[in-house]
């Protein structure tokens, strides 16, 4: 088994860092690679990607056509392809629309959402991998959210939509907690540097829940402060920011553990990652 394939069945990121190397020696260097937020809706990301010295661009998750149509002509670049992480109209409601502009264009998703996300061309299973741009893409299944959700894995990125979020995670709509926690703890695993690229800009209400849950943690108060004084995005974050900041990555710390009372102290990862998904779900900043 090479170190790719260790990757795909969940190893640690050991696997992931040769995996890394072995691409950079493959494909060159990661510098060069342009990633681009879209504002798109009230609070959602659609990301450009592109590489220097081409005009052919790939989107993530075109949860409008027009705001996407528009930075593609600023920036003279040419829809090539679409990848979607979930079948949520807010983050594919713009597909239909840009595949009639762009006659045969190619737009993935799982396999389990060829049938709920209107013109995929691919279903991709885990762990499948896909060449575009130049650029080698992992499918990364993470049910939870969804029980289709998609995390697209690219050289030191990976695209979340609405499984990981900037300190906070999707709702459970389709999967249970045990898939939830299990999804996020892939996506932990990924290297620290790797930079998260996530659907929505919920930042600054996931960090105040985060620092309710966890007082003392000084790497919730800096990172809030730096969210409230940004005016863009705050994405993207790095997987390491997240395992510092994110409680739903953190259902191992007794911190948290505590937080939610004495009878957490003992529980399972799952009871912890539950609770919490529950006390998020009703919190008001
Ligand atoms: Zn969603």
């Amino acid at each position: 088994m090479d170190c790719h394939t260790a990757f795909l069945q969940g190893r640690g990121p050991q696997s992931v860092l040769k995996l890394t190397r072995a691409l950079r020696a493959i494909f060159g260097s990661l510098s060069g690679v342009n990633i681009e937020p879209v504002a798109c809706l009230s609070d959602n990301f659609a990301y450009l990607i592109w590489h220097d010295g081409t005009r052919k661009a790939l989107v993530v998750d075109p949860s409008e056509a027009a705001p996407v149509q528009k930075a593609l002509q600023q920036r003279e670049l040419e829809l090539c392809a679409i990848l979607c992480t979930h079948h949520h109209w807010d983050h594919v409601g713009g597909v239909k629309e840009l595949c009639e502009g762009h006659a045969g264009l190619p737009v993935f998703s799982s396999d389990h959402d060829v049938t709920r996300i209107e013109g995929v061309t691919r279903g991709l299973a885990d762990g499948e991998s896909f060449e575009q741009l130049g650029l080698r893409f992992e499918s990364l299944k993470v049910p939870g959210h969804t029980l289709g959700a998609l995390a697209y894995f690219v050289e030191d990125a990976v695209f979340t939509g609405d499984t990981l979020f900037g300190a906070g995670c999707g709702r459970l709509f389709e999967g249970t907690p045990a898939q939830m926690h299990a999804s996020l703890m892939r996506l932990s695993a990924l290297p620290g540097s790797t930079r998260v690229y996530f659907g929505h800009e919920y930042t600054r209400a996931n960090l105040a829940f985060a620092r309710s849950i966890e007082p003392e943690n000084g790497a919730v108060h800096t990172r809030l402060q730096r969210a409230a004084a940004t005016k863009n995005g705050t994405t993207p974050s790095t997987i390491e920011e997240e395992r510092a900041t994110n409680p739903f990555l953190r259902c191992a710390e007794l911190s948290v553990r505590a937080a939610l009372g004495e009878g957490f102290v003992a529980a399972s990862e799952v009871e912890t990652f539950a609770e919490l998904r529950r006390r998020k779900d009703s919190f008001r900043a």
